[in-house]
């Protein structure tokens, strides 16, 4: 463990503060190596009951956890808007509604993408093979600050469907609503009679989140930058420890000269605005074909300069609220200087919203934008749609896998098999056509990355069946129960086996046959000499 990410003394405390107002929310407790072990083994306790629990239990218990998000789904939203300064309906869209669709999806497919599945057992055909989803034990769940709601529950329901505990170590930037959301999860365990430690939320900085690291948890799933994803990895190597690493995006958005335009329109506002930009989904780099550019960003820009920007929870109805971590808008403000510098030009916003408050940054529209510049190969994360002129696929494709990330990306053509040809090109985790970022909301789907959006899966079976020990059982078909031994080793025994490999692999018929007769002599006088 590096000296930056020492554990930090377990009496020293993180404030909190709501980013759209500044009001101060508390203090919590940062805590240390100790404490994160502890809230493992407490979790561990409560898991040895919790997995041999039955499927139907499990679903019994996500069904009430869905009663009560939709019960509570105002304070939920509330909380998300005062931790983090996104809208009530950003909190709605990207908190809530994901998390009910994933509790959905586990409840009407979770059993079946976990029961035991039957596989052939090729040549060995006395027996039985079997694949079988056991809980692997205690999952750690490592949050960034984006969804404060959904980065804890979006894995937390398929670990818990998967008979596992958790422990989850919120964001120092969100950590006041973890403590409703937990007691969220707590209540449905309690209302099935289950033992709410199962679930444990640790607050502090990153020191806490590599404590649970090497707490001993049986798998930990990051989401975060690219660059702690790394030190995750490395200090799970001490386990090893298995990593699922969702690490963010730099997703393209290709416009083709026969889109729809309002379409497109629409969902680029929607992909670069929404939650102010801070979604690792989010549209980072737009490729618009030269026929249909100046339109393109004739309406964007319009429609960029009409939202309304303020405090989520005000008086009047605004479309974007506040960036949640005060970094972020250094960030920005480093990138956009860095791509006027080469030659960018803004349209709508740029500059911060002092009037407003610290943490608030419009809606920017950037144009004449190209690959030199910082802000198409580093994750901004804030509302700042990059603009790129292309003239023709081969140009779109090129650029839009010019990134070391690959995370989402969409294209927007209404002819279907362009779409499909462009789509089979893009190099990434997942592509939308004709919608940006949707693939989230389809639970069957795998979410993840590839290059240094991350490694591994969530969500759909495949997100299920990463929370689980993958077993492979041979069991016997036939009531034989002796297996084949080779011992001792006859003289004839290697040519015996070489034979039945021509037998069994040679190539068709003849090449199968040549071996025939060489197996049947080896075998009997294999049978010979093991007699004598
Ligand atoms: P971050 O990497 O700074 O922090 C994420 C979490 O990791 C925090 O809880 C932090 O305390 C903890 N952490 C920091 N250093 C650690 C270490 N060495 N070991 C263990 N834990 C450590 O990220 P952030 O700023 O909170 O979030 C923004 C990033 O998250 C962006 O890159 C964004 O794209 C990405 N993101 C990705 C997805 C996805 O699904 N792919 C979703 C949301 C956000």
């Amino acid at each position: 463990m590096t000296t930056e990410h020492a554990p930090q003394a377990s009496t020293a405390t993180l404030p909190a503060h709501e980013p759209a107002t500044q009001s101060p929310l508390g203090e919590f407790p940062v805590m240390d190596a100790a404490a994160v072990r502890d809230a493992v083994a407490r979790a561990r306790r409560a898991q040895r009951a919790w997995g041999t629990t039955t499927f139907a239990q499990r679903r019994a218990v996500m069904r009430t956890l869905m009663d009560l998000t939709l019960e509570r789904h105002e304070a939920i939203c509330r909380a998300a808007v005062r931790d983090s300064g996104k809208t009530m309906v950003d909190a709605a869209l990207g908190e809530v509604f994901p998390v009910l669709e994933k509790i959905r999806y586990v409840l009407a497919h979770g059993e079946r993408d976990l029961r035991p599945e039957r596989r052939s057992s090729g040549i060995l055909a006395q027996k039985g093979a079997r694949v079988e989803f056991h809980p692997l034990g205690v999952v750690g769940v490592i949050c960034p600050w984006n969804f404060p709601f959904h980065n804890l529950l979006c894995p937390a329901v398929p670990a818990l469907f998967a008979g596992n505990g958790v422990v989850a170590k919120v964001s120092e930037h969100t950590t006041w609503s973890a403590e409703p959301y937990l007691e969220l999860i707590r209540d449905a365990l309690r209302a099935h009679g289950h033992d709410p430690e199962l679930v444990q939320v640790v607050s502090g900085y990153g020191a806490t989140g590599s404590a649970l690291v090497t707490s001993g948890a049986d798998k930990i799933f990051f989401t975060g930058s690219p660059h702690n994803g790394r030190k995750v990895m490395e200090a799970a190597s001490q386990g090893p420890t298995d990593v699922v690493l969702e690490l963010g995006g730099k997703d393209p958005m290709i416009v083709c000269d026969d889109a729809d335009l309002d379409h497109a329109v629409e969902q680029a506002m929607l992909g670069v605005f929404t939650a102010c930009g801070q979604m690792c989904v989010g549209v980072e780099r737009i490729y618009v074909m030269d026929a249909v550019y100046d339109e393109f960003v004739r309406r964007v820009t319009a429609g960029a300069k009409r939202l309304r920007q303020g405090a989520p929870l005000g008086d009047s109805v605004v479309d974007c609220g506040a960036m949640t971590m005060p970094r972020q808008l250094d960030i920005i403000e480093e990138l956009l200087a860095d791509a006027k510098a080469k030659g960018a030009r803004v349209l709508a916003g740029g500059e911060r919203r002092r009037d407003l408050g610290p943490q608030f940054f419009p809606p920017t529209v950037l144009v004449d934008v190209d690959h030199s510049m910082r802000i198409v190969h580093e994750e901004q994360f804030g509302p700042v749609m990059s603009i790129l002129r292309v003239s023709s696929e081969d140009e779109a494709i090129r650029l839009a896998n010019d990134t070391a990330y690959g995370l989402g990306s969409s294209v927007f053509t209404k002819d279907r098999r362009r779409a499909d040809r462009i789509a089979g090109q893009l190099r990434s985790g997942m592509t939308v056509i004709n919608d940006y970022g949707i693939a989230y909301m389809i639970q069957s789907l795998p979410f993840g990355g590839v290059g240094i959006s991350g490694i591994g899966r969530i969500n759909g079976r495949e997100g299920l069946r990463a929370c689980c020990n993958t077993k492979a059982v041979v069991t016997d078909r036939l009531p034989l129960g002796k297996g084949v031994s080779v011992y001792p080793i006859q003289p004839t025994t290697y040519g015996l086996v070489r034979a039945i490999c021509g037998v069994v692999y040679g190539n068709g018929v003849r090449g199968r046959a040549r071996h025939v007769a060489d197996a049947a002599r080896l075998f009997a006088a294999e049978v010979r000499s093991r007699r004598s």
